[in-house]
């Protein structure tokens, strides 16, 4: 249920919401918005709940159900769009924010050329992934703790922040010491335990579409990253899983303006993943900011012909910096700029 306070409501009127509700035993959430305060009230037994409950404290404008199975992610908690800080970064404004880099780090000579090629052609995030969900247990699963420790000396030496995946719940810590974003992968969207641990962590954080879930679902799985207290959160469209064969996955473009739509978080999308083929990530990227993305992960790599993972959806580094300029006009075309 959401109660939207009157203009000017007082801290005591906010207050008696908020008690009445932990009376009942449910959660609360409070939205301090730009022109009107919002509170949540959460739990699995609201929907019996008559919204006169809250509707007759003073202060309280209107009570509405949301029907929605997602409400903190959803705009009927928060009408204005949220803003993601990370080192001064804004994500969701007016600039498309890039984070590119290898799949995965596999030296420290690969990541630093990595790392240098993304931030002379524009990125703003250095990504690298160093625990790999791989679909086979015998693929390379990435360097773990001595790829973080060369994710934090590309920060170091490169002044850029750096996204790694975290794969395990008691992980999140460890990873959250070296990197400035986390990132819950695909196979993960719905790994509740890490989403928790994400969720309590203060870690900004890129929660990736999984492949075959719907858009609710993944606005769901964000409502437990909001409902520990992350609200730094950020999302990303990767590809769903669909009868089509020629790309890896198929880029849900949809999913961005009913994400706009439906949510206040902002959508970044990954043509890499989705396209499975460095020559078709382009035209995907391009689609991706017409279409209102907020930013872009791509997957770059100094030598793709000799990359451990994913190297045939790599982009080289004259490539990337190819596709930055291209990208210019087109985010120029929808008010955004790079
Ligand atoms: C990745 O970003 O390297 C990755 C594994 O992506 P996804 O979780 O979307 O498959
Ligand atoms: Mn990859």
């Amino acid at each position: 249920m959401i109660v939207e306070m009157t203009t000017g409501a007082t801290p005591e009127e906010i207050d008696g919401v908020v008690q009445r509700a932990k009376s009942l035993g449910l959660n609360i959430q409070l939205n301090f918005g730009t022109d009107r305060m919002v509170v949540a009230i959460l739990g699995s037994n609201t929907g019996q709940l008559s919204t006169d409950i809250f509707a007759v404290f003073p202060g309280v404008a209107s009570v509405t159900r949301v029907m929605k199975p997602y409400k903190l992610a959803s705009r009927e908690f928060k009408a204005e769009d949220s803003l993601v800080f990370i080192d001064g970064i804004e994500i969701g404004g007016r600039r498309i924010v890039v984070m590119a880099g290898p799949c995965a780090v596999e030296s420290e000579e690969q990541l630093m050329e990595a790392a240098k090629a993304v931030k002379e052609s524009g990125a703003s995030v250095l990504r690298g992934g160093a625990f790999k969900p791989r679909t086979s247990p015998f693929s390379f699963q990435g360097l773990e703790k001595a790829g973080l420790e060369l994710l934090a000396q590309a920060k170091e030496h490169f002044g850029i922040p750096v996204i790694t995946e975290v794969v395990d719940p008691h992980d999140v810590n460890l990873v959250a010491k070296f990197v400035d974003i986390l990132q819950v992968g695909s196979r993960n969207m719905q790994n509740f335990a890490l989403l928790i641990n994400v969720g309590k962590s203060n870690s900004p954080v890129v929660l990736k579409r999984g492949f075959s879930c719907t858009i609710t679902e993944w606005l769901t799985a964000a409502d437990y990253l909001l409902a520990e207290g992350n609200n730094q959160v950020i999302l990303c469209e990767r590809g769903i899983r669909t009868f089509e064969d020629s790309t890896r996955f198929s880029l849900d473009i949809s999913s961005i303006p009913v994400i706009k739509r439906n949510s206040h978080l902002p959508v970044i999308v990954d043509p890499s993943h989705a396209a499975g083929h460095y020559s078709l990530v382009p035209a995907i990227a391009k689609a991706a900011v017409a279409a209102g993305a907020d930013g872009l992960l791509i997957e770059v790599h100094p030598n793709p012909k000799e990359a451990l993972v994913d190297g045939l959806q790599s982009l080289t580094p004259s490539a990337f910096a190819r596709l930055m300029e291209e990208l210019r006009p087109i985010a120029k075309s929808v008010g955004r700029h790079m």
